[in-house]
């Protein structure tokens, strides 16, 4: 049986950067195992940006999204009424980047700052910017003229992007919207008019303010990790690409992890021997499979029969993502996208727009802009808004039957903190996940005043001729008691989990932060969403990119500094 040097188990963001750059010395064997299919980055479902919606959707299944996604929920969750949240991953090697929104928003300085404060010494902003650089490409800087065609001109060059903050040569193309909807320039206006200040760059020196947003896209179509770190060097013989095959326990020889055992789809099972196994597998999957193979808190391992390798109580723990609720609008204009008899002409332009174009609707995924605002008055962000001139929730993908829009409100820094843990020892029994949603010290507040925010948006006269009505909440829910009930039974989350193999030095650490190695074991390390300590204020992919980068130079470093 070959025996690799590494063995990456997740082929998603971080487990494709990690792929790649492992590979680049000719002389490392690397194996990477993905439990979904291989070779999507060319299907058009995953390149046609505003397919994203499809996979959301039970009633569109049909086009083929089921096959790129895979489904956990929460446990009935006590803060927001005893609902079970739907918690979607993406599946096959791109993983979530197959299906996600595509926006790139690295946080904030402080977000990073902070997690070296908690004990992750070296990943500070500082630390790290040089791999955000690494990692992007940002078109705007490459080709001057690739926005020209967005709307606030005149501000966008009053405010230069600070080439000191972007790469231009990295594996991750990313572009600003190519086709606007008329309604953001209505949404810009307005935030104006509502007293907040224009930011050309959110990835900049400064994230608060409203503006476009940048996306993981080139010429119209999604850029998925696949698209970015795997297909260009798929030809290296030293990388070997096993799909298809679901991880199901790290094989561990004492405390040295030596291999993986998976399973295949056909139910048949085999091993995978390397030197290193690193888990990439996301913050539900790497933690369950360290709790599998015996490495996670004694007790609960004890209750489900398991021998323990090391006791590690902060496996599972420190669960934490973005809360997230919409505000959504019946528009009297068919100006915001839909699926309307009087549409039906543009609509089909549509289509043939993204075919031979790669413009139009298609190309967006509808939050073509949006805002970093404070609910508290500090300068520090607190809350994200995503204008959508659409109704398209990402909750359920509902309506493009009628024309409206959507201010999704977000909540970057919720304080419930949750956990994951065993259901059963069987490695396909999801794993029990509770978010703990507005428990503890976390309130409702920040979401609550977040939409009283996005409502003064909407209320300011560039809306004035498109909106007909506020369908949900609706203008009756005007006193906090009617707005936290909204939110209890609105409120999901933007799938970002991260956390729950936090890095750190602490009791509750799983990682070392100086190797990614499993604090306690040998021959094992995860490197993915999961190794986060702290929520970062924006969206997450970037700070899987980067952090996957920055792992790469930490493990070739040991490497180096092993052999010599
Ligand atoms: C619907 C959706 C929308 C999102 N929108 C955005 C957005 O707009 N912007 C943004 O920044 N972030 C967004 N995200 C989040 C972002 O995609 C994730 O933060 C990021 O992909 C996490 O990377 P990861 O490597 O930790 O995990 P993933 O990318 O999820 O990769 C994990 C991989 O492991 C594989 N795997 C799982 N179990 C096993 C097993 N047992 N054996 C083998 N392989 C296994 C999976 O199939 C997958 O390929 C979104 C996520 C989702 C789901």
């Amino acid at each position: 049986m070959t025996k690799f040097d590494y063995v990456i188990v997740g082929a998603g963001a971080a487990g494709c950067v990690l792929a790649n750059r492992l590979s680049e010395d000719p002389d490392v064997r690397v194996a990477l195992i993905e439990s979904g299919p291989d070779r999507n980055s060319r299907k058009t479902i995953v390149r046609m940006p505003l397919a994203m919606v499809t996979f959301m959707a039970p009633a569109l299944a049909f086009l083929g999204g089921p096959k790129f996604m895979q489904w956990f929920k929460t446990e009935p969750e006590e803060g927001v009424d005893d609902r079970r949240i739907d918690l979607p991953r993406g599946h096959g090697t791109g993983g979530s980047t197959l299906v996600n929104g595509q926006i790139l928003i690295r946080g904030q300085r402080q977000d990073y700052d902070e997690w070296r404060d908690l004990g992750a010494f070296g990943w500070g902003f500082d630390d790290l910017l040089p791999y955000f650089r690494k990692m992007e490409r940002f078109e705007p800087l490459v080709d001057s003229g690739s926005d020209s065609h967005l709307p606030a001109r005149a501000e966008r060059e009053a405010q230069p992007i600070d080439p000191d903050y972007h790469g231009v040569s990295g594996a991750v193309n990313l572009a600003h919207i190519r086709t606007v909807n008329p309604l953001t320039h209505a949404f810009l206006k307005a935030a104006e008019l509502a007293g907040h200040r224009f930011n050309s760059d959110f990835n900049g020196p400064r994230q608060d303010g409203y503006g476009f947003y940048t996306f993981t896209q080139s010429n119209g179509e999604r850029v998925t990790a696949e698209s970015a770190y795997i297909d260009p060097i798929r030809n290296r013989s030293n990388l070997t690409i096993l799909s298809g095959r679901r991880v199901t326990k790290v094989i561990m020889d004492g405390k040295r992890a030596e291999g993986v055992v998976w399973q295949d789809e056909s139910g048949a099972s085999g091993e995978t021997r390397g030197t290193e196994i690193i888990l990439s597998a996301g913050s539900f999957v790497s933690p369950h499979l360290l709790m599998l193979s015996g490495i996670g808190d004694k007790t609960q391992l004890s209750g489900h029969g398991i021998p323990l390798v090391h006791d590690l109580p902060g496996v599972g723990e420190n669960l934490q993502d973005h809360l997230d609720v919409s505000v959504e609008y019946r528009a009297k204009t068919s100006v915001p996208y839909g699926g309307s008899w009087r549409a039906f002409p543009r609509n089909l332009l549509h289509v043939a727009n993204w075919i031979f174009r790669r413009r139009g609707l298609f190309a967006s995924t509808t939050a073509d802009g949006g805002a970093f605002l404070s609910t508290t008055g500090s300068e520090r962000p607190d809350i994200q808004l995503f204008f959508c001139t659409a109704i398209a929730n990402t909750q359920n993908a509902k309506g493009f039957s009628t024309h409206g829009f959507i201010m999704h409100v977000c909540q970057l820094r919720p304080d419930s903190i949750g956990n994951l843990k065993l259901r059963s020892s069987d490695p396909l029994d999801r794993p029990l996940i509770k978010y703990n949603f507005f428990q503890g010290k976390s309130t409702t507040r920040a979401l609550r005043e977040g939409v009283r925010i996005a409502r003064k948006i909407i209320g300011q006269p560039p809306f004035v001729p498109h909106l007909d009505v506020e369908l949900s909440p609706g203008r009756e829910a005007e006193d906090d008691d009617a707005l936290d009930s909204f939110i209890r039974q609105n409120v999901g989350t933007l799938f970002h989990p991260i956390g729950t193999c936090a890095m750190g030095t602490g009791p509750m650490a799983v990682v070392d932060p100086g190797s990614m190695r499993v604090h306690g074991t040998s021959g094992l390390r995860v490197v993915d969403a999961s190794v986060m300590p702290k929520i970062v204020s924006g969206n997450t992919v970037a700070a899987t990119y980067c952090l996957a980068e920055k792992s790469a130079d930490l493990i070739k470093g040991n490497r180096r500094s092993e052999m010599a």
